[in-house]
């Protein structure tokens, strides 16, 4: 067999299902990333749908993975162009016999796979599910009746716990074809890195991982600490990694445990694992619902008739408006391509409801900034702050910006640390 791995966000050795399962079974294996210029386009609201930040994570994250492959003998192929034509052209020029890639869930990703299972054809394009925790074959319910509301959810799964075992990492891989590997440069640090002071890539990843929950025992503290604001300490600033999938759910799951079963359990290793699960939660809302996560009053159907002010988008974006606290948190995310948990949902309901103005606009900003963008967590939290979330109590919420900074930045060292 020759085949080809489409590498996605899934960028990693570690848990690799795919990986883990070609390894023995190919002769040759083509390991490729497309890069695809239409993610760096220009939107309609005048910025890059994917911003400079994370442009830089991606490319620390595709030379670290390139580094982990060559340590086995095969090479990372970053080719620019769309998934279809760069994917064909691969399959013609090698002799490819199998494709494979991982399955995403939202509007552009399904019609990038659509679009390479017709380009390769007859070839089959084997899509294999590995972005979540709980697998959705091992869910109590099927997925068309997700529960509307997380709390339903969590405690379904919690009732019935099913994480599947990790895949090993290959110690051997297939050798690639023979052919011309361009190099695969990384991109420094930039000056300002704030809040999340780490590398792209997957050694970066499990380096971060041991020493949070093994080494220094970060875990152990977090759900007092995970509402801060300042540090690279008070959350594990795990989402980058887990975004571009250089982090396994899994992975993470099981140090959690290992750290249990030596140290014990509290109330923070319960809480991190909880957090895991909104993440599944979103990603399973988006395969559910579909493209109409994206519509503007998302999976309610109903709601406001969001104002489309430029001007006051544009304070928002820029941190000027009059709210001390909005504008440090919009700050730190423009420097950085970092926000704290506290600071995203005051800045969205700042936006969406105090301002009134068409949430989608702050989710394409976030788009553009966050190195931890994630179509289903970033559309879906989006959702739910603004009030047309599936969950019909979120409409009611609002955060009162000012006593929010009294609560999380009494001494305003935050907003002294950004305005
Ligand atoms: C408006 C808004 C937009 C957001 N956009 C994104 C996004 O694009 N990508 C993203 O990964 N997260 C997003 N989040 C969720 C959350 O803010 C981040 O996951 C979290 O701040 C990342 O920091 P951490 O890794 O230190 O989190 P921790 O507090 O250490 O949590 C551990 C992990 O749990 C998951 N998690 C925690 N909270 C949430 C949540 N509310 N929703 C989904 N997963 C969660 C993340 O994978 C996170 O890495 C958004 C939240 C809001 C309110």
């Amino acid at each position: 067999m020759r085949a080809l791995l489409w590498f996605r966000n899934d960028l990693r050795l570690e848990d690799h299902r795919i990986l883990s399962s070609i390894a023995s079974e190919a002769e040759v294996l083509l390991c490729v990333f497309v890069d695809n210029p239409d993610t760096y386009r220009v939107t309609d609201l005048g910025f890059p749908k994917t911003g400079a930040h994370r442009r830089r994570f991606l490319l620390q994250t595709l030379a670290e993975l390139d580094q982990q492959l060559r340590s086995l003998g095969q090479r990372l192929l970053v080719a620019e162009g769309q998934p279809a034509a760069v994917i064909r052209t691969l399959c013609q020029e090698h002799n490819i016999t199998h494709v494979y890639c991982s399955r995403e869930v939202t509007t552009e990703e399904l019609q990038d796979e659509a679009a390479v299972a017709e380009a390769i054809s007859p070839l089959p394009l084997h899509r294999f599910w590995d972005r979540t925790l709980i697998h959705p074959a091992d869910l109590p319910f099927h997925i068309d009746n997700l529960p509307d509301v997380f709390t339903s959810f969590r405690k379904a799964v919690e009732k019935r716990w099913s994480v599947r075992p990790m895949y090993p990492r290959p110690t051997v891989l297939p050798a690639p074809p023979a052919m011309d590997f361009p190099e695969v440069s990384s991109v420094a640090l930039p000056q300002e890195c704030g809040a999340f002071p780490f590398s792209g890539g997957p050694t970066s990843a499990m380096r971060h991982l041991h020493d949070y929950i093994h080494t220094r025992q970060l875990i152990r503290t977090y759900k007092d600490t995970r509402n801060g604001l300042i540090g690279a300490e008070y959350s594990s600033k795990f989402s980058p990694w887990l975004s571009v999938g250089s982090l396994s759910p899994r992975t993470i799951y099981y140090a959690v445990r290992e750290h249990e079963a030596t140290y014990g359990a509290n109330d923070s290793t319960y809480w991190l694992i909880f957090e895991l699960l909104w993440r599944d939660f979103f990603r399973f809302t988006a395969a559910r619902h579909g493209a109409v996560l994206f519509h503007r009053w998302s999976l309610r159907g109903e709601g406001p008739v969001w104002r489309r002010d430029r001007d006051a988008f544009d304070h928002w974006r820029n941190g000027t408006t009059s709210d001390d606290f909005v504008d440090a948190n919009m700050r730190e995310l423009f420097a950085t391509g970092w926000m704290s948990n506290r600071g995203r949902q005051n800045v969205a309901s700042y936006l969406s409801k105090t301002l009134g103005i068409d949430w989608r606009w702050g989710a394409a900003w976030f788009e553009s900034m966050l190195l931890d963008y994630d179509p289903c967590s970033n559309y879906g939290n989006w959702a739910y702050v603004a009030g047309v979330g599936n969950d019909p109590r979120s409409s009611y919420r609002v955060f009162n910006t000012q006593k929010q900074a009294q609560t999380y930045d009494a001494a305003g060292a935050f907003r002294r640390l950004w305005l």
